[in-house]
């Protein structure tokens, strides 16, 4: 792709504008142009569709969304280090690029877009969840986005996609899949990364669905299960105590054994108390 969009390669726009990575910021930058498109591919249709992305860094992600043409990239970058190399990608595609340097958590990026839009990004694993949170419990469905295609330490991508009855299911599988389809599409290499990070990388691709699969207040919802997973070996009679006194009660009207554990409540059991709670 360096002679698709005639610009320098990532190793080159590392090099020239001096980008050695900041573990602080959890820099790990993707160099191949071939990899960055592909994960593009997994975002769906981009033509007729904005994207956000979120910590482009030196824009090996940002150059593959725009090639697989998106109709507008607006990309928020924390590292004011890399809008050199961004300004270079935007000159490259007029128009179609607008860079806010800052930090995207606290950044409304809504101003800035046109529906439909799809939501892109490497980012480090702390930021990464805390946004996906926020993406997933806004209070009106559907939101703003039609999809989000996140990449995620392999462990957490596992804990998107979870069933119940594992270790991995927990709140991020019940936030994710309640109002949205989600897969693992693609996996990842430590060595895909300069540095390597030292664990293996997935890709989740979601997919909000129209309405959620279960009727719950998003706030509620969010509150039961992050209290249900905090205590995840109590009971959960004992594990929601704090939630109300009648707790029991509420468990047995929600069809849930107050003698079970979290991790053996589906999706629509968790809906069910909420809706008792709320
Ligand atoms: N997208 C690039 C790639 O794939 O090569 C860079 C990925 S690197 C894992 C994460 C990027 O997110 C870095 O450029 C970092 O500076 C940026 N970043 C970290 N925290 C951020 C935040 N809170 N808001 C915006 N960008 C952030």
């Amino acid at each position: 792709m360096a002679q698709i969009d005639g610009l320098p390669t990532l190793s080159e726009v590392i090099r020239q504008h001096q980008l050695s990575a900041k573990k602080s910021l959890g820099q790990n930058f993707l160099l191949d142009l071939n990899l960055t498109a592909k994960i593009a591919r997994q975002a769906g249709d981009l033509t007729g569709a904005d994207v956000l992305e979120v910590g482009p860094g030196p824009g090996g992600l940002t150059r593959g969304l725009l090639a697989e043409g998106a109709r507008r990239v607006l990309a928020i970058e924390k590292d004011a280090r890399c809008l050199p190399a961004l300004a270079e990608i935007a000159e490259a595609y007029p128009g179609r690029l607008e860079v806010i340097n800052g930090d995207a958590l606290e950044i409304n990026p809504l101003a800035h877009l046109t529906a439909p839009i799809r939501v892109a990004a490497n980012l480090p694993y702390n930021v990464g969840t805390e946004l996906l949170v926020r993406w997933l419990t806004p209070p009106q469905w559907p939101p703003f986005w039609q999809s989000l295609t996140l990449m995620f330490q392999r462990e957490v991508a596992e804990r998107i996609v979870a069933q119940p009855g594992g270790k991995a299911y927990g709140r991020l599988a019940v936030l994710s899949q309640w109002r949205s389809e989600a897969r693992i599409v693609m996996e990842l290499a430590p060595e895909a990364f300069v540095p390597a990070p030292k664990v293996r990388s997935a890709v989740v691709h979601l997919e909000a669905l129209p309405a959620p699969r279960f009727p719950a207040d998003p706030a509620v919802l969010n509150r039961v299960v992050a209290a249900a997973f905090n205590q995840r070996r109590k009971m959960l009679r004992a594990g929601l105590k704090g939630l109300a006194p009648d707790i029991e009660d509420r468990l047995l009207a929600a069809g849930i054994k107050p003698t079970e554990r979290a991790e053996q409540v589906p999706l629509e059991g968790f809906c069910a108390l909420a809706r008792t709670l709320a």
